[in-house]
């Protein structure tokens, strides 16, 4: 068995991991780790007299992880049989390993932390030299005493979803680094007290990394199996443009990011400078640009960057924010907000959208095995009636507003949209019985994100005033790329002709049938696919607010007629990489600065 365990070796000397960048940007600050498991295990130093308090609570907690373990082991040997429960039997073994245990205590006499960074401590130094081993038996071994540290975690912390508590209450500003951050973990975080985020999984689509572009902190993902590398509290320096988290960043190392900063400050200021410049093509091809807004803090960003309006509300961040759903006046009011923000431009509210990776307990969405597949956008709220009447009733009464539109996610065939507006129309004819203000008129669309509604878009193009594409989950539907998993994002290609061609069946469709089409997903702040988009006759492009004057930079410098020639060839192109190498040429060409 291995013994005595060392600290994660905090380096003295720089070190530096490479993930992938999502969010530009540059920060500098103690770093805060947060577990797999959504732990956050702080190191604390205590007093001697504290010893023995630590020690009981560490007791109790192992009391509690038992009798847990043991009605679970007694609840599945009733159920399903005495062979399946036996396993919770190396649970508990693991959970009583005396060494261990005798292991964890000395080091909070010896080294006066607390029990929790102690035991956090002696768990990842044992599994970590268990699996050195090599050997079937002792990974298995490994694995078990990780699954039960984190119950004892959780039983020593007191509560679930501490993570979001913590992330909530931090003083002082620090740099997070997660194994994973759940979306609505980055929808709870601090915005003066987080300087930026690392992770060791997601992808530049994943729902975190897209919030963190909408907050504006630097963030790096794809970090692999880098936490424990280090201990909290260490300084590091996230830098958002080449993807790294530096650990341990020397002087001089600041200093050179210091000045990079500049420069980029002083592109920020030329780009300023388009806010009130519209987006038309050399040839007068004219793009809305619109932005995608998840919460009402995002809003003084979207007016410094000049957005026409917003093109995405993802109304379910206000879901995920809290532990209940909001009432109808909360969601009017916050609507009503948006609204007024917008004008003279218009705001699109899209419908709940959760399921996949967005979930809270309080939404009832049971553990599925392919979540992506499951209980997702338009399906929850027909499943959930109740809550989508609610929402539907705040969209139509902040309509008053004049510049409401509405928008279904997830839709994969006509039934859902018919059934959409069906509960739309009933909503409407109660708001009018019972003399509620509402809009008079509210346009209503769909997201094109699953590759169904896509190929019967001229279908679905006689029954809606709009279409948006959504490209995060189009691509990876299409591409069957999970959308969020970092060992295939290099598979994750946007300039497919896969999808390309479907991008080309719902334009044409649209506009054969007189409605306009615009790109919310992540592509439309790409500026080396927007000869792309518009080329493929795209009527607006919504993006994050930040990333808008360089979008409208690029159009501003495109000529219409070429680029429609560029995506015809790349339609018939045999690959992504030779199209993302032609509008890449185009785009250095063109723009070169932006890039
Ligand atoms: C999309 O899928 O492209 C989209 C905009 O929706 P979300 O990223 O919220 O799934
Ligand atoms: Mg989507």
């Amino acid at each position: 068995m291995p013994e005595e365990p060392s600290d994660s070796p905090t380096p003295t000397t720089e070190t530096r991991y490479k993930g992938t960048a999502v969010s530009p940007g540059i920060a500098c600050g103690p770093i805060i780790l947060l577990y797999a498991d959504e732990h956050i295990v702080r190191k604390r130093r205590i007093r001697p007299e504290d010893v023995s308090g630590e020690i009981t609570r560490f007791e109790a907690a192992l009391l509690k992880t038992h009798q847990q373990i043991q009605t679970i082991r007694n609840q599945l040997a009733s159920s399903i049989g005495e062979a399946e429960a036996s396993i919770f039997d190396a649970h508990i073994l693991s959970l009583e390993d005396s060494s261990l245990i005798e292991s964890v205590k000395e080091q909070v006499q010896s080294r006066l932390v607390n029990i929790d960074f102690a035991y956090e401590q002696v768990v990842r130094s044992y599994t970590r030299k268990m699996k050195e081993l090599d050997d079937d038996y002792f990974r298995e071994r490994a694995a078990d005493f990780i699954d039960v540290s984190h119950r004892v975690l959780r039983n020593l912390q007191g509560s679930q979803g501490q993570s979001q508590q913590e992330l909530q209450n931090l003083d002082t500003p620090s740099i997070i680094l997660a194994h994973d951050l759940t979306p609505s973990d980055t929808a709870g975080l601090d915005r003066k007290m987080v300087l930026g985020i690392a992770t060791e999984v997601g992808s530049r689509v994943s729902h975190s990394a897209i919030m963190a572009r909408s907050l504006n902190l630097p963030a790096v993902v794809g970090l692999r199996e880098v936490i424990g590398k280090f201990e909290p509290g260490v300084e590091v320096l996230i830098d958002g443009y080449e993807g790294l988290l530096i650990v341990a960043p020397t002087e001089q190392t600041k200093f050179e990011y210091g000045q990079r900063e500049k420069q980029q400050h002083d592109v920020e200021i030329k780009l300023d400078a388009l806010r009130e410049t519209l987006p038309v093509t050399v040839d007068q091809r004219r793009i809305i640009v619109s932005a995608n807004v998840e919460i009402l803090e995002d809003l003084p960003l979207v007016q410094e960057h000049g957005a026409e309006g917003i093109g995405l509300l993802r109304t379910e961040y206000l879901f995920l924010n809290q532990d209940e759903f909001p009432t109808e006046e909360q969601q009017m009011d916050v609507y009503r907000q948006m609204a007024q923000a917008s004008k003279p431009h218009h705001v699109i509210i899209r419908t709940l959208d959760v399921g996949g990776d967005k979930k809270r307990p309080h939404l009832g969405i049971e553990v599925e095995e392919n979540p992506f597949l499951g209980f997702r956008g338009i399906r929850y709220s027909l499943g959930r009636q109740d809550l989508f009447r609610t929402q539907l009733r705040a969209i139509c009464r902040a309509g008053t507003e004049g510049n409401v539109r509405i928008m279904f996610p997830m839709i994969s065939d006509l039934r859902e949209l018919k059934e959409g507006r069906r509960i739309l129309d009933e909503v409407r004819a109660d708001l009018r019985r019972e003399n509620v203000p509402q809009g008079d008129k509210l346009e209503v669309g769909v997201m094109i994100e699953v590759p169904s509604a896509a190929l019967i878009a001229d279908i679905l193009a006689r029954h809606v005033d709009f279409f948006s594409v959504g490209s995060n989950d189009l691509i990876q539907y299409t591409l069957a790329i999970d959308r969020g998993n970092e060992k295939v994002a290099g598979m994750y290609q946007p300039a497919h002709p896969a999808v390309l061609r479907l991008l080309q069946t719902v334009v044409e469709a649209a506009h054969r049938n007189k409605i306009w089409v615009g790109v919310c997903g992540e592509m439309a702040a790409d500026v080396v696919l927007t000869p792309a988009l518009v080329g493929l006759g795209v009527d607006e492009l919504s993006t994050g607010a930040v990333s808008i004057p360089r979008v409208k930079r690029a159009i501003q410098a495109l000529n219409f007629e070429e680029a429609r020639q560029v995506v015809s060839r790349c339609i018939l192109n045999e690959s992504a990489e030779q199209n993302q190498a032609e509008l890449l040429q185009m785009a250095q060409r063109l723009y070169p600065e932006i890039l």
